[in-house]
């Protein structure tokens, strides 16, 4: 018998239609947290989520009109593939566009959604709101990947 490549085998992140590219996202929730950059281009993460970033659910709370409600939000297209590096190294898409595979956690793979936080992979419950921050340089953080 012989089994039928899934799509993210078969084509790139260019050839990829707009749901099978949402459907790469793996729900981790770490493009939603800021970022902090030194002068060397170094990225460090932080605790620290956007407002509007649901922390149980590791999701936006108004995903369609996030441009609108928060104008910095990165909306991810194919075209930014060639710069992609502050993702995190887990982030489906930045795995794809190194030639990599995608993780038995990341629900494409294991057909559960709720695979990622079983895994401690995303960043469920251990965010705080970017609104209670006084300091970010405070809420650096090594996450696993
Ligand atoms: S880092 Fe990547 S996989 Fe994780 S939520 Fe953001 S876009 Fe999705
Ligand atoms: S607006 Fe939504 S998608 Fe954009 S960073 Fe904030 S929570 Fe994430």
């Amino acid at each position: 018998m012989t089994r039928k490549k899934p799509f993210w085998e078969t084509k790139s992140l260019h050839e990829m239609s707009q749901p099978e590219w949402e459907s790469l996202c793996d729900g981790c929730g770490k493009c939603c947290l800021n970022k902090l950059i030194n002068d060397d281009g170094d990225i460090f993460f932080t605790d620290a989520a956007c407002w509007l970033f649901d922390r149980h659910e590791c999701r936006c709370l108004d995903y369609g009109n996030r441009k609108s409600k928060v104008p910095d939000c990165v909306v991810l297209k194919p075209r930014d593939i060639s710069s992609l590096h502050w993702l995190p190294a887990s982030c489906a898409y930045r795995v794809l566009s190194e030639g990599g595979k995608l993780a038995d956690w990341h629900p494409l793979i294991s057909g559960d959604p709720q695979s990622i936080h079983r895994a401690g992979i995303s960043v469920r419950d251990r965010t705080i709101s970017e609104n209670d921050v006084l300091d970010l340089d405070d809420r650096i953080i090594d996450w696993i990947e």
